[in-house]
């Protein structure tokens, strides 16, 4: 379908439609930009849309496609819609964010690490604690909530930390009737059942742990500094987290460990971790960070991604998330920043730790003007005639803001190829569950 509008009657092709074909070929999924709808329609019924020939679909389908604005008022000018809204989504958040490692040292040494070999072994003192606890407050203020997100390095070696730091924001939000949600990162070696009982109780709910493959590939990969395996106690500690969080389980794929995600999934489901309302499951990419050699190229990860969903749509567990226009990242919300050991302020987890990049302090006036903050207020899509004229500039956006910065250009690589290979695995997903022959405990 093409990008830009074509009117016929009183309705237009809308210009961020995306068409792709289902993967078993059983018809056409129409995604749309603007609103992340998609729709399933035989051939037939895409030749007529793209074509405009909107009088000759049943009026039933031409409420679904103006429902999900597939067809447009010929007269509404969606890329001006489309900045409204993301202006709405970047600026409008009703919800603080604040990420906060304790340390950047980490019990692991994973060869892959984007945070390098050499961490800093520098945890937050008393006085840094305290200004992280006030600068979020004044940043919670005239907002709905704070969202208190724990990271490292390994957050849980500072576990008094997290506790303190917690306790403060939730209490403060509780007594100033704010909503409190709270999360953490971890690699799930110290998440014990007496720290999680610590942590939920304390109104951090959800973690994002992660294991690499079964046992010997696991151990081979995320082992701990002294060159021990980390899976049993993982799993062990995750026996008991999932009875009382919510809990991601994560796999990073690269090329040593890609084969055998499928092993690591079905011992989750064979111990109850995963799966049966429990545990999610998802897969993301190893970055090239440090050299690593080891890095799927995007094609090789999306062949793999839209073939593994394709055979495990439905399984137990499965997380599967399509682009949406409602979701901004940090670097785009002006409430929401990450927090290092020593106080210093970033806009992306990816760069948090690295000083140069900083964006401020909360040691200082956290009035935030400082340039190297305006750097990222500048990267702009609406500016830029290669994403004013893509058909996914509304979920887009000029993607990660952090690689534009580094590349010096919007970064396509979640773009439309990615996009394909999500479609087609949601809605393998999506059908699968709707005949009722699997589970799906978190997707959207
Ligand atoms: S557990 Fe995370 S922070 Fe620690 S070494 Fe591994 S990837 Fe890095
Ligand atoms: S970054 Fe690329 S995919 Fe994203 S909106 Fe711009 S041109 Fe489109």
């Amino acid at each position: 379908m093409p990008a830009g509008s074509q009117e016929n009657g009183n309705l237009a092709v809308s210009r961020y439609n995306h068409v792709v074909e289902a993967r078993d070929g059983s018809g056409l999924l129409v995604f749309n930009s603007s609103t992340g709808a998609m729709i399933k329609v035989d051939p037939g019924i895409a030749e007529l849309i793209a074509k405009g020939a909107i009088q000759s679909l049943e009026h039933s389908v031409v409420e679904q496609l103006c429902a999900g604005r597939f067809l447009v008022p010929p007269d509404l000018d969606e890329r001006l819609l489309a900045f409204s809204e993301t202006m709405a989504v970047w600026y409008g958040s009703p919800v603080t964010q604040v990420v906060v490692a304790p340390t950047m040292e980490c019990n692991f040494s994973c060869a892959y690490c984007f945070q390098g070999p050499n961490k800093s072994v520098r945890s937050m003192d008393s006085d840094t604690i305290c200004r992280t606890v006030e600068f979020a407050k004044t940043l919670a203020r005239g907002t709905s909530g704070i969202s208190l997100d724990w990271f490292g390095g390994e957050p849980l070696l500072e576990v008094d930390t997290v506790f303190s730091i917690t306790s403060s924001l939730r209490e403060w939000a509780n007594s100033n009737r704010l909503g409190f949600w709270g999360s953490i990162s971890t690699n799930g070696f110290l998440l014990t059942p007496a720290t999680v009982d610590r942590l939920v109780s304390l109104g951090v709910t959800n973690a994002t742990i992660t294991l690499d493959g079964p046992q010997h590939m696991h151990d081979e990969r995320r082992m701990l500094k002294s060159g021990d395996g980390s899976f049993a106690e993982i799993t062990g500690n995750l026996r008991y987290a999932v009875m009382h969080m919510r809990i991601a389980v994560r796999s990073n794929v690269d090329q040593v460990n890609v084969s055998s995600i499928d092993d690591l999934h079905s011992y989750l489901v064979q111990q109850n971790i995963v799966g049966s309302g429990r545990a999610a499951f998802y897969t993301t990419p190893v970055d090239r960070f440090n050299d690593y050699p080891h890095c799927m190229s995007d094609a090789a990860f999306l062949e793999f991604f839209e073939g593994w969903h394709a055979t495990h749509g439905a399984a137990a567990g499965m997380w599967l998330e399509v682009p949406t226009p409602a979701r901004a990242c940090m670097a785009r919300r002006p409430k929401a920043y990450a927090i290092d050991p020593d106080g210093r302020l970033y806009k992306c987890l990816e760069v948090l730790g690295r000083e140069e990049l900083s964006v401020g302090s909360v040691h200082a006036n956290p009035s935030i003007s400082s340039v190297s903050l305006q750097r990222w207020s500048m990267l702009n899509p609406f500016d830029r005639p290669e994403c004013m004229d893509c058909s996914f500039l509304p979920s887009c956006r000029g993607g990660c803001p952090s690689r534009w910065m580094q590349n010096g250009k919007p970064d396509c690589r979640w773009g439309p190829a990615y996009l394909n290979s999500v479609l087609r695995a949601f809605n393998n997903h999506y059908e699968e569950v709707a005949a009722g022959s699997g589970q799906c405990d978190k997707s959207t």
